[in-house]
């Protein structure tokens, strides 16, 4: 295997502002880690709020300039079509650049991350196209309609598990509906973002559209969300962040979407295709090593095939993949930081001394000195564990039997986070009813993970609020302006249908 090697400009990185790279204001660095082994692989600026002022400057005077809100929806989506299309010719070193940085498996990172970004880009760019409003025939002497207008700069702010596809799912959106855009990628896993950047000035992205600014959240982020160029704040990451990234952009009025945590439970129903239900729900909670907002590390299954399931489990999980990220076969990497790696140990740790049974792996592994957790099956878990209730974030799935459907509901809706779930079952009837019972923004039915840029996705209760994807999304990143024409009266009315019209206009003020 040849070792693929960090371009220089990613080494030593910069600010991305105004269409060119941007040395930071101030000295400070953030090192950029492998979690495959620990080591240094680049660095960025730790950015200051000059740093966030010049972005912010620029993405403002580029909206005020109208060289991209004042292009039609076409030639947007032109330009949102190239940056895809240049994607897709830089697919091998975009996945290389994503897997170094995340430690995600490079065979996923090939086939979903890299796709599912240039695909979110073609859809957005059909959707520049359809920014339509509407005639509303109202009784009033008036010609009414609605248009639908960009909102001017959106902050977004991108967390480190899906550094590609969570930026891309902002900015396409935001960049499709007119909006200018402030980037803040996550402090340990920035690459991509200034990646990416290159490849959209290219497509011709006018500079100041895009700009990236490398540091941490807790420097940047209040400064970002309530500065005064800044029209909307698209957040995603945890719910303790976002809470607080809500608070501070209420009191600016600024509208904010937030995605947030996950922790969400897989349902087996006796009536399931088992062999299924258990490669399913493997793939659920391995899936990007466990650092999936919408992962299933929650498994509740009806008690008559509780132990078949577990028996299932235990034989097939040891043999998943595990290790170097950089090998093509692997699908289970090292947790993208050491401070994942803590939380994975200690909620594991406490789950343990709670009562749960250790099925499968339980601890650390000793891997290159990276980041590794090795995947964790723990049975008979107290539903009250930090492990059930808690996003733990890694490859641990928790296993709990039900008796009765209702229990079933129950039970995967006693957490506070509401952003996915699944149900493993053989009978339609009782997919819909289930379905309509769990409070989740997406259900998967005898599946799990199946994504598309055309389907929105997001929280309810601790998950956040407004949907990424679809046109849903659209309207989040646009406002609707009415415009109402008031209309000369026929000549042949005569005079008194100047005083109908105010009559009119009254009543229906
Ligand atoms: P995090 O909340 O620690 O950080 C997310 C981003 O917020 C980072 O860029 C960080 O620098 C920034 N930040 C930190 N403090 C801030 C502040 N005070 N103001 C503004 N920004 C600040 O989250 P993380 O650990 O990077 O990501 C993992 C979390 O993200 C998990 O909870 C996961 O479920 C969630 N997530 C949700 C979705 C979704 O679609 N709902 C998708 C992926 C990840």
């Amino acid at each position: 295997m040849t070792e693929y090697r960090l371009p220089d400009h990613l080494r030593e990185a910069q600010h991305h502002i105004n269409g060119r790279p941007a040395a930071s204001t101030g000295s400070a660095t953030i090192p950029v880690l492998d979690p495959a082994t620990g080591g240094q692989i680049a660095t960025v600026p730790a950015g200051t709020t000059t740093d966030l002022d010049a972005a912010a400057d620029a993405a403002h005077e580029a909206f005020r300039s109208g060289v991209w809100a004042g292009l039609s929806g076409r030639e947007r989506s032109r330009v949102l079509i190239r940056v895809a299309e240049l994607f897709r010719e830089h697919a091998e070193e975009m996945a290389q650049v994503e897997s170094l940085d995340v430690g995600k498996p490079i065979s996923l990172a090939r086939a979903v991350d890299v796709n599912t970004a240039a695909d979110t880009y073609e859809y957005a760019a059909s959707l520049a196209q359809h920014l339509d409003g509407a005639v509303r025939r109202v009784p009033l002497p008036a010609h009414a309609y609605t248009q639908r207008e960009p909102l001017g700069v959106v902050a977004a702010i991108t967390p480190f598990n899906f550094p590609l596809i969570l930026s891309t799912s902002k900015i396409a959106m935001a960049l499709a509906a007119g909006n200018t855009v402030v980037h803040k990628p996550a402090e340990d896993t920035p690459l991509s973002a200034l990646f990416t950047a290159g490849l959209l000035s290219q497509a011709g992205v006018p500079d100041g559209v895009y700009n990236v600014v490398t540091g941490y959240g807790t420097d940047l982020g209040d400064h970002l969300t309530a500065h005064p160029k800044v029209s909307k704040v698209a957040f995603t990451g945890s719910t303790q962040t976002g809470a607080h990234v809500a608070a501070v952009a209420g009191q600016a009025l600024r509208p904010v979407t937030a995605e947030l945590g996950g922790n969400a439970a897989n349902i087996i129903f006796a009536d399931a295709d088992l062999a299924q239900a258990v490669e399913t729900s493997i793939s659920a909670f391995v899936f990007n090593t466990g650092q999936f907002c919408m992962g299933g590390p929650r498994l509740l299954v009806e008690r008559g095939v509780y132990d078949q399931v577990l028996e299932a489990l235990a034989g097939a999980v040891p043999h998943v993949p595990f290790g170097d990220p950089k090998d093509p076969g692997t699908v289970i990497g090292p947790l993208a930081n050491r401070r994942q790696l803590e939380k994975v140990t200690a909620a594991v740790e406490q789950a343990k001394a709670s009562g749960a049974r250790v099925v499968t792996g339980g601890e650390p592994a000793e891997i290159n000195g990276g980041f590794f957790y090795r995947p964790t099956v723990l049975a008979d878990v107290a539903n009250s564990a930090d492990a059930v209730q808690q996003e733990v974030f890694g490859p641990v799935l928790t296993v709990q039997p039900f008796d009765t459907e209702q229990e079933a509901i129950e039970l995967a809706n006693s957490t506070d986070y509401g952003l996915a779930s699944g149900i493993q079952t053989g009978n339609i009837s009782r997919a819909h009813r289930v379905a309509d019972a769990l409070d989740a923004g997406i259900i998967w039915v005898n599946a799990w993970g199946m994504l598309d840029p055309a389907m929105p996705f997001g929280g309810v209760k601790a998950s956040g609020w407004g949907r990424e994807n679809g046109p849903e999304q659209l309207e989040a990143y646009t406002r609707t302006k009415s415009v109402i024409i008031a209309l000369e009266p026929a000549p042949d009315q005569g005079t008194s249908s100047s005083t109908d019209t105010a009559d009119s206009a009254k009543d229906h003020s």
